[in-house]
Parts: C-alpha cells; structure tokens; sequence
C-alpha cells in the first residue's frame, strides 16, 4: 500500500541524483544512468590521448575475479592486464595494495589513539568506540543517508584504498613522474558499483594553485580535480577485453610497475588475510602488540556468532577481555549491530562492516558465477584465489609503504597523513527522492 508523503510534494520536478542512491548494491539501478555516463568504458578510452597520462590501478579482488574466470593465476591476470592496458595507450597499470596498506597503517594509528583517549574518558569526538571502517561506500552511503549524525563519529576517518591511491598519484607520485595533477587520469577497477560513487564524492576533490601546490577545493577556487576520475568493475573490464577481441589468456607478461605495485622479488604480492582489506586482521594484531604487548602467531581465531557473516575474535589478559573485534558483512547483520551500538549495548571496540555478503570478492561488480556455478562455490574459490600469489606480510614492512612515508607523509598520524588520507563525512538531508524511496 502507498504511504502518502508528509508534506505535499514539490511542484518542480523531481530529480533523481547520486545522492539519492541508497548504494547496498541492491538498488544500484536507481543511479546507473548518471554513473554510466561519467564512469564507464567510452569515457575511460576517450581519454587516451597525448594530452593525458592514463593510469589504472587494480584492486586485489579484480585481480581474483578476472583470475578465476580465465583459469590463470592472479599474478598473470596482472602481468597481462599490464600489457593489455599499455596496449590501448595506459601509462602505467598499479596494484592497490599499497594504497590498502597505507590505509592499513593510518587506521592502526587511528585505533590506537581512540582506544587511549577512550581509556582515558576523554571527550567523545576523539575517543568513540567501537571504530568502523570506512572502506566501503555501500555501508557508508547508509550510514549518512539513513543514520545519519548519530553513527559518524565512530566511522575511521581514514579514506579508503581507493582514495588513498588517488592521493597518492595526484598529490605525490604526479610530481615525480613530472606531470601537474590535471594531466593524469586515474582509473580504478573495482569488485563494486558504489565505487563510482566514492570517487563522485565531493570530499575526494581538489584544487592547484600554480605554484603546483594541491589544496583541499574549499581553499581555492581553480581548477576541480578529482583523486579518482573514473572507476571501471571488473565485469566491465571483461567487457573491455572483449570488446578489443583479445584472447587475454594469450597475452605476453609484462613485468609489474614496480613503482606502486607491491611485488617481491620472487613476483609475490604484499597482502593481508582478510578478502574485504584485512581491517579487523590487521588493526587486532597491532593494538595487541602495542596496547597489552602481546604478540600473534599464527591466523586469528575468529568465531561466527550468528552466520559466517558476522564473525568476532577478542583477546583475554589476565581473564579479562581487552579487545574484541568482528567482521559484520550485509545489511542484516549491519543493520543489528548498529542498533546496539544506538542503545549503548555494544561492547566491541572494532567493526569491519562491509555492505556485501561474503565481503568485497562478493561485490556486484565481479564476473558473475558461470553456467552451472553456484554463489556459493564462485566465492570459496575466489576466497582461495585471493590468498594465491601472495606474501602475508605487515603493512609496516611493506616496502613501498615506507618510501611514501619516507619521501611524503613522513610518519604514520602525522599533520600531512591526516591531510592526504583522512576523511569526513556528512548527514545526508532527506530530499523528496528519499521520501518516494520510503513509500
Ligand atoms: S562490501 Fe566491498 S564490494 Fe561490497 S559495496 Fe562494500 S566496498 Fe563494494
């Protein structure tokens, strides 16, 4: 039955924006038009031209997907995607694993100091707990459109890897390559849709004065750059390769730019356990060593509470827990933490809430399972692809990781990390879009 709105509706017309896109992949198709024309393969191959540097960085879970499909291993999925991109006119073609790691680093940094001024009783703005991730646009379009002022201050205010990649290559490595930011073009492929939307989000603009300084695009009124200009899923890229008529299985191997690409000597990529970036992993093992001194071996006991997408892992000192941690994926199991948390009854101090089932190799940008293929079994061999190829490793350790900090952010909290690879966000104004979404 129809709800009637409130108060009468507007006589103009009702305009449909991205911000009225509720983004839990469910309903992606309310914004596709708007996302399809600034974010999709016509525009991407439009801007291969002289005037501009293309450069495409490849997220993990692309990687396992495109990996999977072609019966390859995720390593030659890169090596070839690097020559197939180089073949259309691409630059350079990057790992995202560094910009995860950093975003690793900068949410460990970010955790340690909420849990002390928490201990501490400071005031709530620096001490709130438990700490959300931020990582995913679905969780986090819900959270302003729908919870608004309540949730955001316990969400890290680290960007994602995504963001984290566009800063990196518009503000750093831009210089070193010797182009102004406006010249390069920064295309992400992505396991998910609502990552078109974190790229269009206002916050992840900037601006260049022209001494060649970057500024947030509040402080000057130049030209508008954004970190990421075009986000392609892995679907769509398999549309690409298509498109082009390549038999991708057949392509040469070009080496990695190792640049940004996070691969040791022996080809392996720097990773972290965890399919949807290894938050929880992460963060737990480093607040335990440097919070109760105690170190980690071996893979985290995570036990599943209700379903396997709402697991948790704490950590006991003297019979008491100190740490407790869970990975909370899709709407359900989201939407009843959140509700504790309202009601003052959660006792976490860590979530990793992505709005997928089964997490980020589930996203609705993957290839879709094949004929015959369940869901199921499509994930529990993406889930064993993603671990191929790969060195489990610190994000501290990583090696490209300590020349960015070295060469730019200097060190982990520091005021120019909190410039490059923090965020904000914003209660969302319920607009008559979002009234007509309720009825
Ligand atoms: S869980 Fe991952 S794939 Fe799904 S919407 Fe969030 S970021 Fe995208």
């Amino acid at each position: 039955m129809l709800r009637p709105l409130s108060k009468p509706p507007s006589p103009e017309v009702v305009k449909v924006s991205l911000k009225d896109c509720l983004a839990c992949s469910g309903c992606i198709t309310s914004a596709e038009t708007v996302m399809l024309e600034k974010q999709c393969l016509e525009e991407f191959l439009s801007h291969i031209n002289p005037e501009k540097a293309v450069i495409v960085s490849v997220s993990p879970q692309s990687r396992a997907s495109l990996a999977t499909y072609f019966d390859l291993s995720p390593a030659q999925v890169f090596r070839k995607l690097t020559t197939f991109f180089k073949s259309l006119g691409v630059k350079a073609v990057y790992d995202t694993s560094c910009s995860r790691d950093i975003s690793l680093v900068e949410s460990c940094n970010e955790f340690i100091s909420r849990h002390k001024h928490h201990i501490a009783g400071d005031e709530e703005s620096v001490s709130n707990l438990p700490m959300i991730s931020s990582a995913c646009p679905g969780w986090i379009c819900y959270a302003e459109k729908t919870l608004g002022s309540f949730i955001l201050p316990y969400i890290s205010s680290v960007k994602s890897p995504q963001q984290v990649m566009g800063a990196i290559l518009k503000h750093h490595i831009s210089k070193k390559m010797g182009y102004s930011p406006d010249k390069i073009f920064h295309v992400t492929v992505m396991p998910c849709y609502d990552k078109k939307l974190e790229a269009a989000r206002d916050d992840f603009v900037f601006s260049v004065d022209h001494g060649g300084e970057n500024y947030p695009v509040d402080d000057f009124s130049a030209m508008k750059i954004p970190e990421v200009d075009i986000v392609l899923t892995t679907g769509e890229v398999l549309d690409l390769i298509k498109l082009k008529s390549i038999d991708f299985k057949a392509l040469v191997e070009d080496p990695p730019d190792r640049l940004l690409t996070n691969v040791d000597d022996n080809g392996l990529f720097y990773g972290v356990s965890g399919g949807s970036g290894g938050y929880a992993e992460t963060i737990f093992r480093y607040a335990a060593k440097n919070l109760f001194n105690r170190d980690i071996e071996g893979p985290l006991q995570f036990r599943i509470i209700r379903n396997s997408d709402f697991q948790e892992v704490a950590l006991e000192v003297d019979g008491k827990v100190v740490l407790r941690f869970a990975l909370c994926y899709g709407f359900r199991n989201l939407r009843n933490v959140v509700q504790k948390i309202s009601k003052g009854k959660s006792d976490y101090h860590f979530l990793e809430i992505m709005a997928c089932p089964s997490g980020c190799l589930n996203g609705g940008g993957q290839i879709k399972p094949a004929a015959g293929q369940s869901a199921t079994n499509l994930i529990q061999q993406l889930g064993n692809v993603y671990m191929q190829d790969v060195l489990i490793a610190s994000p501290f350790e990583n090696p490209i990781v300590k020349t960015l900090y070295a060469e730019w952010l200097e060190q982990p909290g520091s005021e120019k990390a909190r410039t490059y690879t923090r965020t904000q966000y914003h209660p969302v104004v319920k607009s008559i879009a979002s009234e007509l979404h309720n009825w």
